[in-house]
């Protein structure tokens, strides 16, 4: 396949003062404004967890011992249909994340459910493939399909796990941002990772733009720089090597920081898709 780059514009283009565009100036001085840890945990490897977030809070997700992806989930704390909608964020946006870059949530709602805020790997050489958009999670259903075994500390089945308690199951688990992940498309167009450059320290955060519901799961393939199934696979000792712990932590931010913030609101599109009149059977 020939190698071709596509200059076409962005489809969709964030204009001064639109609906897009970000006041980068109120974010990046809540990234620096004064903050409160509220709560913190730290994440083992191969595991899942889900946590709250009030508006206005900021969260911030590190690496500890070593380069570990985090395949992230985010939901509406207070209506769990709302959540995150990562094929309309890289559309509206690129196929990854960085700072001032938003979580946008699925329809009926279509709003920022939180903000990027900071990115310790924004002046990395490889930054506009980290914090993956592209891929989902790891999951089961595929490493059957695939490898022939079952697997059950795969992100979908750690995410499942972790909403668990919230009452929530597998079909609420949804399309992932991969936090530290580098991947991109090659010159064939095909889907590829590539070994996660994150150090001790890196970190990324985002400020919830409402209440939120969120998981992460400290994917199984640690920072991807080995197979875990096929004819390359590594040992699962040589496996365990590659994976590490992810902290979690959550700040209140100072309110003065705060002012002239208020909640995004849903998108307030009112055609109901054209079905007035329509019997509901
Ligand atoms: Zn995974």
């Amino acid at each position: 396949m020939s190698t071709k780059t596509y200059m076409q514009p962005a489809a969709y283009q964030s204009l001064p003062g639109g609906p897009l565009d970000v006041d980068r100036s109120f974010y990046d001085q809540l990234a620096t404004a004064q903050r409160t840890l509220t709560h913190q945990f730290e994440l083992p490897i191969r595991s899942g967890q889900a946590w709250e977030v009030p508006a206005g809070s900021i969260v911030r997700i590190e690496a500890v011992d070593g380069p570990q992806v985090g395949d992230l989930n985010m939901w509406n704390l207070h209506n769990r249909r709302e959540r995150f909608w990562a094929a309309r964020t890289r559309q509206l946006q690129r196929s990854s994340m960085g700072t001032y870059d938003r979580f946008w949530s699925t329809l009926p709602y279509l709003r920022p459910l939180a903000t990027v805020v900071a990115d310790s790997l924004a002046d990395h050489p490889d930054a506009a493939v980290l914090h993956d958009l592209l891929g989902t999670r790891c999951d089961p259903y595929v490493n059957r399909m695939l490898a022939d075994v079952d697997f059950d500390q795969h992100c979908h089945s750690n995410l499942t796990r972790a909403i668990h308690p919230y009452g929530l199951t597998e079909f609420d688990v949804h399309d992932v941002l991969n936090v530290f992940q580098f991947a991109g498309l090659n010159e064939n167009n095909e889907y590829f990772m590539d070994t996660c450059p994150t150090q001790p320290g890196d970190h990324f955060e985002f400020f919830a733009e409402v209440d939120l519901l969120c998981a992460l799961s400290t994917c199984p393939g640690g920072d991807l720089s080995v197979h875990m199934w096929g004819p390359d696979a590594a040992s699962t000792e040589e496996q365990l090597e590659h994976c590490h712990p992810l902290k979690v932590q959550v700040f209140s931010v100072d309110e003065e920081a705060l002012a002239g913030w208020s909640q995004p609101q849903p998108a307030q599109y009112q055609g109901q898709n054209g079905r007035h009149g329509m019997n509901s059977t």
